[in-house]
């Protein structure tokens, strides 16, 4: 396995040492409400798909080695400090958000809105987490396939997930949401 590949499976192994807490204790908390639709659950399984079944075919395979690609060994450090980036975020976002993350569109019992921190200079940090991912994925694993796949199933996700979301907490926090809103920008920060 090359460095920029190790690299990717090393940021996917960070990732899921960060969410694994979070996902054991919230498993305790009551919900009151719960949004998953079969259009979110398909929407779940290609991100599954794309930012990790096709990598692992892409490095314990050959199968999808007619696809690679080679770029300077620049764009690959690029990548790295990218997907250095994607984690930081992704950090910072799980310590703020707490127990009021869930992977699906839930809303537990207990619910606080979360402005502080990181949602305090954008609104939707994991999903920017993921646009800096699907970039690095780009050139670490430079392959047509399995370094586009997350990026070609991330655009679809984010705009039918943010929507939704966007929905939900508006029913859920009306004009304490809409203010946040306006001071708060969605992936990119307002200036
Ligand atoms: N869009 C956010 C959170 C993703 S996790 C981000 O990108 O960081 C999805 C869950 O987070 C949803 O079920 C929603 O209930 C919750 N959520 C989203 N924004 C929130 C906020 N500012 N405060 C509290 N919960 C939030």
């Amino acid at each position: 396995m090359d460095t920029f590949t190790a690299v990717f499976f090393l940021g996917i192994l960070v990732e899921m040492v960060i969410r694994a807490p979070l996902n054991k204790k919230r498993k305790l908390e009551k919900m009151s409400e719960r949004r998953v639709t079969s259009q979110e659950k398909w929407l779940l399984f290609l991100l599954l798909i794309g930012m990790f079944i096709l990598p692992i075919l892409y490095a314990a395979t050959d199968w999808l080695d007619f696809a690679n690609y080679t770029l300077p060994t620049w764009a690959g450090w690029l990548g790295v400090v990218l997907i250095a980036a994607a984690v930081f975020v992704f950090w910072r976002a799980h310590a703020d958000l707490g127990l009021n993350w869930s992977p699906t569109l839930e809303i537990r019992e207990k619910h606080e809105l979360i402005t502080r921190g990181i949602y305090s200079v954008i609104r939707h940090p994991m999903y920017a987490s993921q646009v800096l991912w699907s970039i690095a994925q780009v050139l670490l694993l430079q392959n047509w396939i399995a370094g586009f796949a997350s990026l070609i199933v991330f655009i679809p996700f984010y705009f039918l997930r943010v929507r939704a979301e966007e929905q939900l907490m508006l029913e859920q926090f009306g004009d304490q949401y809409r203010s946040y809103m306006q001071r708060v920008g969605g992936v990119f920060p307002k200036f």
